[in-house]
């Protein structure tokens, strides 16, 4: 079996780091747009993403989501699973998500990350509404707004990561 650690990056890896402690560029959805090949590029860190959360590896549980920062990537581009450990599981992508509104209650909940490996998942508070604003892979723009039920507490992760920010800042 893959191990986790041979695909993620991981804070005890120096050469990791500027990946996990630094802003993600956006797509330039202009060139998404206008160049196919501009546009293959993207859709294959798409994949790429896509397929490390699916594809289960020893050392870690399948991820609730994934950023590009523990992709090792450096697009600004996140996934949440949908219908995790379901038959019809798939990845939702969303393309320079930024979070455009915080709503509903600040909800204590625990969290761990692929990136750190924490022995004890660690408290925080997050959000039980978001509103995201994000392109998806045909590159339609969506203002959406998403619950705890819909993966409002997964999507503050990942967009977290790709700012640079871990859990163990808060
Ligand atoms: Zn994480």
């Amino acid at each position: 079996m893959k191990k986790h650690e041979d695909y993620i990056t991981h804070i005890n890896n120096s050469e990791d780091n500027v990946y996990l402690k630094s802003k993600h560029f956006p797509v330039n959805m202009r060139l998404f747009q206008t160049s196919p090949e501009y546009k293959n590029i993207i859709l294959q860190q798409c994949n790429y993403i896509r397929e490390l959360c699916l594809d289960v590896k020893e050392g870690y549980k399948k991820p609730h989501g994934m950023s590009s920062a523990n992709a090792g990537l450096a697009f600004n581009i996140i996934k949440i699973t949908k219908n995790r450990l379901q038959d019809n599981e798939y990845c939702k992508i969303l393309i320079n998500p930024r979070i455009v509104e915080y709503m509903g209650d600040l909800v204590e909940t625990t969290s761990n990350c692929g990136s750190i490996t924490l022995e004890n998942s660690i408290k925080l508070k997050r959000s039980s509404e978001i509103i995201v604003n994000y392109f998806d892979e045909k590159g339609n723009e969506f203002v959406e707004l998403f619950t705890r039920e819909t993966g409002a507490f997964t999507i503050q992760h990942e967009v977290d990561h790709n700012l640079g920010i871990l859990i163990t800042d808060y």
